[in-house]
């Protein structure tokens, strides 16, 4: 592709694999992204990381030297509390620990006879009575809403099941169909795209993952480029689906613009 025909005015950033990986910033990231910001890029940060809410996520990479701030960072656990505001829930039962929990705390919380179930990374809470007690109201007429569609994890060490693994143990078990929000759902980009007021054009998404980064950029009509870091692996070249550019690092952005 013709650098000159894309004028970049935009980066949507994923975070894990991309800025940092299992507890360690990459190499030359947070000049990268202070150079992007200098050159006056538009700059999202966009996670399907549920346990951290906008800012302590923020927060955590303050801490490591980046400079990116609360409102321009988008997890996971905050696009399903805007989705969840829309569909004005009288109750919900939000399975989620830590920080990612504070983006819920409007919604009246019920784990008697929540109206939804909203399934985020509970760690250590999915246990046998709460899943089961999760299914049982199900069976009831509770609807289901999961952050994410991730099956597995790894950017905290060892791999680990992920949102998407529990939440369709709990659909096919139910036979509810669930409603997935973190990325690849064309709602987390265009919650994104809104908020930069930029045509989807002027807009490129930087992932490390097939799946997830690239597919929901392309699905919602945003050029990607994939990292061959983090999660990465050789035999995501085969994918059907392709991402503009392939770059072996986060310092070979700037190339683009
Ligand atoms: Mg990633």
């Amino acid at each position: 592709m013709d650098k000159k025909s894309l004028s970049i005015k935009g980066i949507i950033f994923d975070i894990d694999g991309v800025l940092e990986f299992q507890g360690k910033v990459y190499d030359g990231a947070i000049e990268t992204i202070n150079s992007l910001r200098d050159k006056g890029i538009v700059l999202r940060f966009l996670t399907n990381s549920t346990l951290k809410s906008r800012k302590s996520c923020a927060d955590k990479l303050k801490k490591r030297g980046f400079r990116i701030f609360e409102d321009e960072v988008i997890t996971a656990s905050y696009a399903t509390a805007l989705y969840l505001k829309k569909l004005n829930p009288e109750s919900c039962w939000v399975m989620l620990e830590r920080e990612g929990l504070n983006e819920f705390r409007n919604f009246t919380q019920d784990m008697e006879n929540p109206e939804y179930i909203v399934v985020g990374d509970n760690r250590s809470n999915f246990d046998f009575n709460h899943l089961n007690k999760a299914l049982r109201l199900l069976l009831k007429g509770a609807k289901l809403i999961a952050m994410s569609s991730g099956l597995v994890d790894s950017s905290m060490g060892n791999i680990e099941l992920d949102v998407g693994s529990w939440a369709q143990m709990l659909e096919r078990a139910s036979g509810v169909k669930g409603v997935y929000i973190g990325k690849p759902n064309p709602y987390v980009f265009e919650l994104a795209l809104k908020s930069m007021n930029l045509d989807k054009n002027e807009v490129v998404m930087v992932g490390d993952q097939i799946s997830t980064d690239i597919k929901g950029a392309k699905n919602v009509g945003i050029r990607s480029i994939l990292l061959k870091t983090g999660e990465f692996d050789e035999r995501d070249l085969n994918s059907d689906i392709k991402p503009d550019f392939i770059f072996d690092s986060i310092r070979d952005i700037p190339k683009i613009l």
